[in-house]
């Protein structure tokens, strides 16, 4: 078996040319949060975060496509980021301020169908999570405090250090990795949720208390799975805080595994 690092493919964040701004902020900018890069190398693998393909740029870009990259990678680490504009599940915004990124999404959701269907491994953060069940067919609320308002905190001024508990669900993959544990506290900012499932979803965590859905995982030969809280926050140790590591690592044996 090959011994070289694993390499897995990072999506990127977009910043879109903001209108007045000059210099760097005039452009369309991709780019990635250090922390769950670091995240994912915290094993032995490195990290290439894969640009968009369309967009505004004045270069010919020869024939290269976002299905070449699955190819190249061991595995797909979607990232945190812009809210999914509903328009990508089929509804219109309750607020002008929800309407989200629909180009990133589209530039996601190919990039996931081309890892999925090239069997490679994908693993969604927050965000990351949304856009697996969108890119399956299934919803968000757009808003948890308008749309559930008997739910908990998930999203606050504290922002990466805003925690809560969630819990695994009857037959949850995740549980196994914490025998005796119910759960644990993760670190959670995010304003939307998943609503209905996309299809071949299965629920893994729920919000304690609420039921929020916090996790999903595919129930296919293809190793699918998001978790709308953000392991790459997590500090090694906290002992108030989930123990992502195994989360990390059943992510990378199941790249290891569809490697050459
Ligand atoms: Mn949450």
């Amino acid at each position: 078996m090959s011994r070289r690092p694993l390499r897995i493919g990072l999506s990127a964040r977009i910043h879109h040319p903001q209108p007045g701004a000059s210099g760097l902020l005039s452009k369309s900018l991709h780019y990635l949060e250090q922390s769950v890069a670091h995240w994912v190398m915290s094993r032995d693998v490195m990290v290439l975060m894969i640009p968009s393909v369309s967009g505004d740029g004045f270069i010919h870009r020869s024939s290269i496509r976002l299905s070449d990259y699955p190819q190249y990678l061991d595995g797909l680490v979607l990232q945190g980021g812009a809210d999914v504009c509903p328009q990508s599940y089929g509804e219109e915004s309750l607020a002008p301020e929800w309407s989200g990124d629909r180009l990133r999404d589209a530039y996601e959701m190919e990039l996931f169908h081309e890892f999925v269907e090239a069997g490679k491994p994908v693993l969604g953060i927050c965000r990351g999570a949304q856009l697996i069940n969108v890119a399956l067919g299934g919803t968000l609320y757009q808003d948890i405090a308008t749309q559930l308002p008997e739910a908990g905190v998930h999203v606050h001024a504290d922002y990466d250090r805003h925690a809560h508990a969630i819990e695994w669900t009857a037959g949850s993959g995740l549980a196994k990795h914490y025998p005796g544990l119910a759960g644990g506290g993760v670190i959670s900012i995010h304003h939307q949720a998943i609503k209905a499932l996309g299809r071949g979803l299965r629920v893994e965590a729920l919000g304690q208390g609420d039921g929020v859905i916090e996790a999903v995982r595919l129930e296919a030969r293809n190793y699918v799975l998001g978790v709308q809280w953000h392991p790459e926050f997590h500090p090694p140790g906290a002992p108030d805080l989930l123990d992502c590591t195994p989360i990390l690592d059943e992510f990378l044996q199941a790249a290891r595994g569809r490697r050459w």
